[in-house]
């Protein structure tokens, strides 16, 4: 039912605008519309008015208005035909992750995230040599050195320097004695406002020298014999002090976003940020962060993990799941033509409507989606936190996060959704329906 009477205050509210997933905003809405938010940022701001400003339910068939009953028929039907279907997207919570995990071992599928590179560049890390990684809670409490690679962090975590770095205070290390060095491509941007007062070492390099420069702090921190001054003169002096600095702290932290790190084998240069942080752990305790989360990609590893034994890159053709870090990367799968049927999720942003490609696309997406073309199927679905309850996974990956329910319009879950569709195919099997999908 369309109940647009809510009118309340809702406070510690879990914010899915990225995988900081701030745990404290309060939210006031009127008459169904946001009206006021404190605490979150201005992309948490973007996030909530994106949602509460779509409210348009109406399934579409070919671009055609339909019933929700009418949709789920067209799913199914699209379902039934596909021998070969690729579910990706996957921007959802943990609900919605599982009905899709079973629906996807019915029907044979190969799964990626629309984070699927990024994802990767940190698990084959993780896969080859493993890592030592640390929590937020960690970070503000211990922390004396933290190490930003990269110059996205606070442009694509907001919070960050708030909630993480320099909070307003810390259990056993003082937040204003923290020494923060900025390595990465810095020249000519502008330090963000929230960093400048904590006064931080600027060592400006390019990303595509990131791998040369994380190789020789290596090095310095393991005392090699290091010709420094192949390098720039300053840059070979600021890694010597950093090697120097790294050694001295007590607990330093080496955070980056592998979003940012799109450079050819990226995988390398996080290789090498990971080992650091265990070589330091010889004689002091340091920790990498990787950070992550945004569109629920860990929240989808998350559940794929748990549920497949493997992360996502992994197809469910054989009955079994093969999961291929290379060969099944949602974009490559569409442009090699591998698959009759794209089944995109992407419940969380406006903006990240499918790929375009020559196979037919059911959607369930953002109520406030916009296509270039219209897929076979789209069905505008809840956005978690705000149309229904649910979990979801932060960066940290180290605990689910509640999410909430903000209004009620009507919108589906992509959980209820899916679970819908997969009774229709069991009904078309002549399997009993009802029971749980996963
Ligand atoms: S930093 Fe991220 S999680 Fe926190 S309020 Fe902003 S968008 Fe939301």
């Amino acid at each position: 039912m369309w109940n647009n009477k809510i009118d309340q205050t809702t406070t510690a509210v879990t914010c899915p605008g990225c995988g900081l997933s701030c745990d404290d905003l309060r939210i006031e809405t009127g008459n169904g519309r946001l009206t006021s938010m404190h605490n979150g940022c201005e992309q948490a701001r973007r996030f909530y008015h994106s949602a509460f400003d779509n409210i348009d339910r109406t399934p579409r068939i070919d671009g055609a208005p339909s019933s929700l009953d009418e949709a789920i028929d067209k799913g199914a039907e699209l379902l039934l035909q596909s021998r070969s279907p690729l579910f990706a997207g996957l921007a959802t919570d943990v609900n919605g992750m599982r009905g899709i995990l079973g629906l996807a071992d019915r029907c044979g599928a190969t799964l990626d995230h629309m984070n699927g590179d990024a994802i990767l560049r940190n698990l084959r890390v993780v896969q080859d040599n493993g890592w030592f990684t640390t929590t937020f809670t960690e970070v503000r409490n211990r922390a004396d050195l933290i190490l930003l690679v990269g110059s996205q962090c606070i442009e694509r975590f907001p919070r960050l320097v708030e909630r993480v770095i320099h909070p307003a205070e810390g259990l056993f290390s003082g937040p204003d004695d923290r020494k923060l060095v900025l390595l990465g491509p810095w020249v000519g941007s502008r330090l963000p406002d929230e960093l400048a007062p904590l006064n931080p070492t600027l060592i400006p390099i390019g990303l595509e020298a990131l791998s040369d420069a994380v190789a020789m702090l290596r090095a310095l921190v393991a005392g090699q014999p290091v010709n420094t001054g192949r390098l720039d003169d300053n840059l070979g002096d600021a890694l010597r002090g950093l090697a120097d600095e790294l050694k001295a702290a007590a607990y330093s932290v080496i955070c980056w976003s592998a979003a940012e790190l799109d450079i050819p084998h990226s995988e390398l240069t996080i290789l090498g940020l990971a080992e650091l942080a265990k070589a330091l752990n010889r004689e002091s305790r340091s920790a990498a962060l990787p950070l992550a989360g945004t569109q629920g990609d860990i929240t989808c590893n998350q559940v794929a993990t748990w549920q497949l034994g493997y992360p996502v890159r992994t197809r469910l053709q054989r009955g079994y799941p093969e999961h291929d870090p290379l060969l099944n990367r949602w974009q490559d799968l569409i442009e090699r033509g591998e698959n009759d049927l794209l089944l995109w999720i992407a419940s969380l942003s406006s903006e990240t409507t499918p790929p375009s490609c020559d196979v037919p696309t059911i959607v369930l997406g953002h109520p406030g989606m916009v296509f270039k073309a219209p897929p076979a199927l789209y069905i505008p679905v809840g956005v978690p936190g705000i149309d229904h309850q649910g979990h979801w996974y932060r960066s940290d990956s180290v605990c689910s996060l509640p999410l909430g329910k903000l209004r009620e319009i009507g919108l589906p879950s992509v959980g209820h959704l899916i679970n819908r569709l997969h009774e229709r195919l069991r009904s078309a099997s002549g399997e009993p329906v009802g029971g749980a999908p996963c």
